[in-house]
């Protein structure tokens, strides 16, 4: 069928009041690179921001690396040789890319680190996450609200201290926003590290591997539990909550005389909400990734269209070059008793899926 021009046009303002798609894909396209789809919360982070870029105009190039660096690295690489106007990373390991996003500025590619931030490069524009200290603080709180419902009265409670992956920045403002509120404990005698691992350098989980946490915690309780017991663990992240509880698990921790001990959390993955609802885990911490990506959306539309986009927080986020400008999102803490009302009262999972 053969339209006129006119009533191509007629058509055309038509689709533009009503936002129509087919109209839609023409500002540009956001090269987006995650670290791994082996942790559920990075495949919501990647489909949230497709959804949400393509229905804001925006083509989009998603891929995964699947925690291998040269592979990450290879692919912000391919970008930048297309020629894509924007760069969101979510960086495996935050020192790697120096190269790659100075070859972007040079291209006039805005770079957006997204959740994690990249550090020793001039070459970062802006930084999407959530509060990551708080985090941190969150985990202990829950910890030791855990502690005190579960074993009133004992003192001091034996824990065991698991960080986050080394390489990424996340996990040194975890550590430090969970010791803000448990060295004053430590300090007091109210909380005991039987083992002595404190620090990061000792606590630190490369790449988030849940195998690595159960076979640290394993060797934890034959070394240090033989005469007394675990009461906690603080761990950042589920997929460590998973492994360390399977160890626990392993040695008789939940059944007969020695009850679970308090384990926290971080991203509210299905099989730890599963844990929780089940009285495993403890508590984890909801970072509602469709937030993440409206954030970050509306970062890059107004550096498409030559603004400024909405910051509030220029002091916090310094990455060995420059303290990259930042929009920190708030972290909730989910247990048990709101799990129903955060996550499926806000439609992030349906209740269906946690059966
Ligand atoms: C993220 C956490 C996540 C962890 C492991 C961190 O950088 O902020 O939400 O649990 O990586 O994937």
């Amino acid at each position: 069928m053969q339209l006129s021009r006119r009533a191509l046009l007629a058509l055309a303002t038509a689709a533009s009041l009503i936002g129509a798609p087919s109209f839609a894909q023409d500002k540009g396209t956001v090269g987006i690179a995650m670290p791994t789809q082996s942790s559920a919360r990075w495949i919501s982070d990647g489909n949230s921001m497709v959804e949400q870029f393509t229905a804001a105009g925006y083509a989009t190039d998603l891929q995964y690396a699947e925690d291998d660096i040269p592979t990450q690295l290879a692919q912000v690489e391919n970008m930048i040789t297309k020629g894509v106007n924007v760069l969101v990373i979510a960086a495996i390991d935050g020192t790697t890319l120096s190269n790659a996003l100075d070859n972007a500025a040079a291209a006039g590619i805005k770079v957006i680190a997204y959740d994690r931030l990249i550090r020793d490069s001039g070459s970062v524009d802006y930084y999407a996450t959530f509060d990551n200290f708080k985090v941190g603080v969150q985990q202990a709180e829950s910890l030791v609200k855990g502690l005190n419902e579960r074993f009133p009265g004992v003192k001091p409670w034996n824990v065991e201290l698991f960080g986050g992956s080394p390489d990424d920045n996340n996990a040194f403002f975890f550590y430090n926003g969970a010791m803000s509120v448990l060295q004053p404990l430590i300090d007091a005698g109210d909380i005991a590290i039987p083992s002595g691992q404190m620090g990061m350098d000792v606590v630190g989980t490369l790449r988030w591997d849940g195998a690595v946490a159960q076979a640290r915690m394993d060797n934890l309780l034959s070394a240090n539990y033989g005469d007394k017991p675990l009461h906690g663990a603080l761990s950042p992240y589920d997929g460590l909550s998973i492994g360390i509880l399977s160890s626990v698990k392993g040695v008789g921790y939940g059944s007969g005389d020695l009850p679970m001990p308090i384990v926290t959390g971080q991203d509210a993955e299905i099989p730890s909400v599963k844990s929780m609802i089940a009285g495993e885990q403890y508590s984890t911490i909801f970072k509602d990734t469709r937030a993440l990506a409206g954030v970050t959306v509306k970062m890059v539309d107004a550096i498409i269209s030559g603004g400024e986009p909405e910051i509030n927080d220029t002091s916090t986020y310094d990455n060995g070059v420059k303290v990259v400008p930042s929009y920190l999102l708030e972290p909730l803490p989910v247990d048990v008793t709101n799990y129903e009302e955060i996550l499926v009262g806000s439609g992030y999972y349906t209740a269906d899926q946690l059966k």
